[in-house]
């Protein structure tokens, strides 16, 4: 059995606990701001907008430019602001605050889970080489830099920059060229069975899954991410 030599990691609720909802975030923004809004109709004026301008967003990712992705959300935030019947006034203040909630220290959206650390200190010791594979936007970058992770991983791929998500096997063969790694050496970590289990197998890697309400650590699910270390090598 080829020995596992690499790890590639799913983010959103492996890594990182995410809790996003875009429209609540819009409108907990333009309250703390002091903006005239009735929270019902705004957060459905919001939601509206971010899903008639979302194929905009995918192409906007494929820039792998954050500028690009910036003007994206300042747009889709000035427009909600003529929707709501507000003046232009108040476009700055509420992109400051809501990059402040998402991407500032104590940030609403975004917590490292407290077994990643520890877990990945210990692989990069023991050599083993490390990949992050997303169903997320450009911001995946930025995430991991919030949380000083950015320097563990070999290769990070974002499903929106590269045009083709989890499960599809192409995600992870494109990842796998970028850490010259052989499927049969590299194992996946994820929290959803279909993206992260079912499409690693399926593109010929191991895989395990991560679920941290679980009592404890399983043949195929792991209970804290640090038991990872007691299975490697030699996942089957
Ligand atoms: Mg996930």
């Amino acid at each position: 059995m080829t020995e596992v030599r690499v790890v590639t990691f799913d983010c959103a609720q492996t890594l990182v606990h995410v809790d996003w909802n875009p429209p609540r975030l819009a409108v907990d923004s333009a309250e703390a701001i002091g903006m005239p809004v009735d929270r019902l109709e705004a957060a459905s004026q919001y939601h509206r907008l971010l899903t008639a301008g979302w194929d905009d967003f995918r192409r906007a990712n494929l820039s792998r430019d954050s500028a690009v992705t910036d003007a994206h959300w300042r747009q889709l935030t000035e427009d909600w602001v003529t929707a709501l019947g507000l003046g232009r006034e108040w476009v700055e203040p509420l992109v400051t605050e809501a990059e402040e909630r998402l991407f500032g220290p104590g940030s609403e959206v975004f917590r490292v889970y407290d077994d990643v650390g520890p877990t990945l200190d210990a692989l990069r010791e023991r050599g083993y080489r490390l990949g992050v594979v997303s169903n997320w936007d450009l911001s995946l970058h930025r995430v991991l830099a919030m949380f000083g992770l950015t320097e563990y991983f070999d290769t990070v791929t974002a499903s929106l920059e590269e045009g083709v998500e989890k499960p599809d096997r192409e995600i992870f063969d494109l990842t796998l060229r970028r850490l010259r790694a052989e499927p049969a050496e590299t194992l996946h970590v994820g929290d959803n069975p279909v993206d992260d289990l079912q499409g690693a197998r399926a593109a010929g890697l191991k895989a395990l899954l991560i679920d941290r309400n679980q009592p404890q650590t399983g043949r195929l699910v792991l209970a804290d991410l640090r038991d990872l270390l007691e299975r490697l090598p030699g996942v089957a």
